[in-house]
């Protein structure tokens, strides 16, 4: 029998990511990246069965051409792969309040992500790009594009968490709310964590920290989102790789009226200077920031202001759960990877009676036991996410379904 295979397409505003698998088997058989678009180092790096191909692009190159590159050298360089593709699943950041789950791409479908720029506008029209592109290569799957929302696994955010407390018109005129980001991965974690704790989704409360250069974290109760960190934009909550998270707003005043700023070099501060960037002013990178933690007063400042307000968000979260928590979860490339931070956070919360165990938190990487916690806690895990799978076990769904 003919294997069957998903595109999977995730166009960010400076990047493009993209990965052939078999969601069916999981294998993963052609993943990559183009880096740098509209700069000058643009460059593509493609893994085809775990050979690397790296192919510097012309200075300053688009959405549009990137990816015709790419999908050129794919029918090129690894057709039998290429060939087998029967649907493809797009990443879409931002669906608005209306989209709940994946969905086949149609002319609707199309409006909602376009009318949904305004709130991603680095993102949407990325995403409508790869649409567009995967139609012009492959006319013969145009009804088997589905998209996937960052957003969609938010929808179930209650109104006193998704409103912001300013004059209600914002939010009935402007729909401005909480629309949180991450959901992807939040989603695919949920599916794993039913099987891990053997319960089923709506059993679950859990308390889940994507941590990576963007961070958020989402307090899911009986399966669902009740309160989640990002807010209208990934510029809320947590401290990240260069975003500031949450912040006075009066700050944003100060530096317009005092310091004659303008908004645009205000928010290039906010998502490019601030985080944890801006706190030591050298790195933003969590690996040198670990390693620099006893030389560096700057980096200590860092990571202590990161876990600060962390552990602050899981302590806030855990009182919106009715007293049901079955799990801390870490996940991202910080979650699942920094040990140090793990132990940091974990350390401040033995009043909600979470206790890591140092071994098991040292080796869950290569053990892939997932559970951290002494047996005397609650449970903490770190279950390394999946998106591009997800992504394709969504497409696949929706296409077998027809
Ligand atoms: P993105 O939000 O761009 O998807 P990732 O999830 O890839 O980000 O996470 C990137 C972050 O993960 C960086 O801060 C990086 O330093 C951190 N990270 C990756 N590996 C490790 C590690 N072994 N120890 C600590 N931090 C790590």
């Amino acid at each position: 029998m003919l294997e069957k295979l998903i595109l999977v397409l995730n166009c960010g505003s400076s990047s493009v990511k993209f990965a052939i698998l078999n969601p069916l088997t999981k294998k993963k058989y052609v993943f990559g990246n183009v880096e740098c678009l509209f700069l000058k180092d643009t460059r593509v790096n493609i893994t085809i069965n775990s050979k690397i191909y790296q192919k510097k692009l012309p200075n300053y190159t688009d959405h549009f051409h990137a990816l015709s590159f790419v999908f050129r050298f794919l029918k090129k360089n690894c057709f039998k792969y290429y060939e087998k593709i029967y649907g493809i699943g797009h990443r879409i950041v931002h669906g608005g309040d209306q989209i709940n789950c994946s969905i086949k791409i149609n002319k609707n479908v199309l409006e909602i992500i376009r009318n949904s720029s305004i709130f991603a506008p680095l993102h949407n029209p990325a995403n409508l790009i790869g649409i567009d592109i995967s139609y012009k290569f492959f006319p013969y799957l145009k009804n088997k594009n589905v998209a996937v929302f960052d957003t969609s696994f938010h929808t179930s955010l209650p109104k006193r968490s998704y409103l912001y407390a300013i004059p209600y018109e914002f939010y009935k005129k402007y729909k401005i709310r909480r629309y949180g980001a991450h959901g992807i991965s939040y989603s695919y974690i949920m599916l794993k964590i039913e099987k891990i704790l053997k319960k089923s989704r709506k059993e679950l409360n859990i308390i889940c920290c994507h941590l990576g250069n963007g961070s958020s974290i989402t307090a899911i109760k009986n399966g669902n989102s009740i309160d989640t960190s990002m807010g209208l934009t990934p510029l809320e909550g947590l401290v990240m790789g260069t975003r500031s998270g949450d912040l006075d707003p009066a700050i944003i005043f100060f530096m317009y009226n005092k310091l004659g700023l303008k908004i645009k070099k205000i928010e290039n501060i906010l998502t490019k200077k601030s985080g944890l960037l801006g706190i030591n002013n050298k790195n933003s990178d969590c690996r040198y920031l670990e390693k620099n933690y006893y030389n560096s007063q700057k980096a200590k400042l860092s990571i202590d202001i990161f876990c600060h307000r962390l552990a602050k968000y899981i302590s806030g979260y855990s009182s919106l759960m009715n007293g049901k928590l079955d799990a801390i979860v870490f996940t991202g490339g910080i979650g699942e990877n920094s040990f140090f931070i793990r132990k940091k956070v974990i350390s401040k919360l033995s009043l909600l009676g979470f206790h890591i165990d140092e071994h098991l938190n040292y080796t869950v990487k290569e053990n892939k036991n997932y559970f951290i916690n002494k047996k005397n806690s609650r449970f903490i895990l770190v279950i390394p996410t999946k998106e591009e799978l997800f992504i394709a076990l969504e497409t696949q769904k929706l296409i077998d379904n027809k």
